[in-house]
C-alpha cells in the first residue's frame, strides 16, 4: 500500500514524506475546477488551496508525532498521500491514556486551526464565515479562500473523529475501551466499527458511482483489519507460551547420516528443519532448511549430516512466552529449537509452526468467537 514515497522535507528531524499517488490529487484538482467552470485565476486559487490543505494535514500529523515523542516514542516518517497522512511511530504506547492524547492531539491542531481562523473571519471580516457566490464556483471570489480553509479543518476534525480504524477515533475509541476491556477486545471492536464503516463507504460509492469513495472504503478496510492483526499478534506474544506451539511429534536425524535422508524428509513431509542426533540419542546440533536446499543445489547428497548442520542449538522450556521465542529466531537466526521440560526433550518449536500458529490465531474473523 504504501510503496514508494519521496521525502520533501524534515520537520524536528521527522522526514516528511509526499507518496507518489499525491501526483493524482493535483490532477484531480484541475478536474475539479475545470469541470465547475473555474475562471484561471479561480484554478490557480484552488491549487494554492491544495498547498494550503496539504500544509494543514502535515502540522495534524506532526501533532501526532511530537505528542508521542513526549511519551517517548519516535516517529519514523509522516507520509502524505491523496488520502491523508499517517505518522509512523515506531511502537504505538500501550497505556491507553497515552495513546488516548497522541490520538487526540492531530485533531486538536485542526481545532485551533478553525478556531484562529474563525475568531479572526468572524470578528475581523465583513463576509463572516461563509463562502459567497456560486457554491461551484467558490474560489472565483478570492475573498471565499479563508472561510474554505476553516471549513475544510471542521471537516477534517468531524472525519478524523469518526470512531472506527483507520481513523483518530478509531484510536480513541480503542483507547477507552481498552481502559475497561483490554488491549485485544478493545482493538476487535473498533476494527469491527472500521470495516462496517468501510463497507458502508463501499457500498455508497458503488450505487453513487463515486469511485473514490470506493477506493477510500477499501483502504479503511484493509487498515482496520490490519490493526486488528498487529495488536492480536502482540497479545498473542506476550500471552502465549512454548506449549501451545509445541510438536512432540518430530523427526530427528543421526548425524552420520547422508544429506539423501534428509533431503528425502524434507522434500516428502511437513517437516522442513530437524534437530540433529548422535547414537546416543544426545543432541548435537541442528539442520536448517536452508542447509538441505544448499545440499541439494549442491547434488551433496552422499554427505554426512554432521557436515551441514550447525552445532550452535539453544534449547528452551515450556513456560518460555512466544515473545522470547520470536526474538530467539530474529536474533539467533534459529529456525528450530529443542523444547525441554526438566532434564527430558519434550518436542521441537519451528519458525514455520510459530509462524501458522500466529497467522491462524490472529485472522480477524476466526477470532471473533474466540476469547
Ligand atoms: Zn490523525
Amino acid at each position: 500500500m504504501l510503496g514508494s514515497a519521496f521525502q520533501i522535507l524534515r520537520v524536528e528531524g521527522i522526514p516528511i514524506k509526499v507518496h507518489w499517488t499525491f501526483g493524482f490529487f493535483f490532477l484531480w484538482i484541475g478536474y475539479i475546477g475545470n469541470k465547475a467552470g473555474l475562471s484561471r485565476q479561480g484554478i490557480i486559487t484552488l491549487g494554492i488551496f491544495a498547498l494550503v490543505l496539504f500544509v494543514c494535514v502535515v502540522l495534524h500529523e506532526l501533532g501526532h508525532a511530537l505528542t508521542a515523542r513526549r511519551f517517548g516514542v519516535q516517529t519514523k516518517d509522516i507520509i502524505i498521500s491523496p488520502i491523508g497522512g499517517v505518522a509512523r511511530l515506531y511502537h504505538m504506547p500501550e497505556k491507553p491514556a497515552q495513546e488516548l492524547i497522541i490520538a487526540i492531539a492531530g485533531p486538536a491542531v485542526n481545532f485551533v486551526i478553525a478556531i484562529i481562523l474563525g475568531v479572526y473571519l468572524y470578528l475581523f471580516t465583513v463576509q463572516g464565515l461563509m463562502p459567497v457566490g456560486d457554491p461551484e464556483k467558490i474560489f472565483d471570489v478570492s475573498s471565499n479562500f479563508l472561510p474554505a480553509l476553516f471549513w475544510l479543518n471542521t471537516a477534517l476534525i468531524v472525519f478524523n473523529l469518526i470512531p472506527a480504524f483507520p481513523m483518530d477515533g478509531g484510536r480513541i475509541l480503542r483507547s477507552l475501551l481498552s481502559m475497561r476491556w483490554g488491549r485485544k477486545i478493545a482493538t476487535r471492536w473498533a476494527s469491527l466499527m472500521g470495516q462496517l464503516l468501510a463497507s458502508a463507504f463501499i457500498a455508497y460509492g458503488l450505487i453513487k458511482g463515486d469511485y473514490i469513495l470506493v477506493f477510500i472504503g477499501v483502504f479503511v478496510f484493509l487498515s482496520a483489519a490490519g490493526e486488528y492483526r498487529m495488536v492480536a499478534a502482540e497479545v498473542l506474544l506476550q500471552t502465549g507460551v512454548v506449549r501451545d506451539v509445541l510438536r512432540s511429534n518430530y523427526t530427528a536425524i543421526y548425524q552420520d547420516d547422508l544429506m539423501h535422508h534428509a533431503i528425502d524428509l524434507h522434500s516428502r513431509g511437513p517437516e522442513k528443519d530437524f534437530i540433529v542426533i548422535d547414537q546416543w540419542g544426545q543432541i548435537q546440533g541442528v539442520l536448517h532448511e536452508e542447509f538441505i536446499e544448499d545440499a541439494k543445489k549442491k547434488s551433496d547428497d552422499q554427505a554426512p549430516v554432521k557436515e551441514y548442520m550447525s552445532p550452535s542449538y539453544e534449547s528452551i522450556s515450556q513456560q518460555l512466552s512466544l515473545k522470547d521465542v520470536l526474538l530467539l529466531f530474529q536474533k539467533k537466526g534459529y529456525s528450530i529449537v529443542p523444547v525441554f521440560n526438566t532434564e527430558k526433550m519434550v518436542g521441537v518449536v519451528d519458525r514455520k509452526g510459530l509462524n501458522h500458529y500466529l497467522t491462524a490465531r490472529t485472522s480477524f474473523w476466526q477470532n471473533w468467537t474466540r476469547k
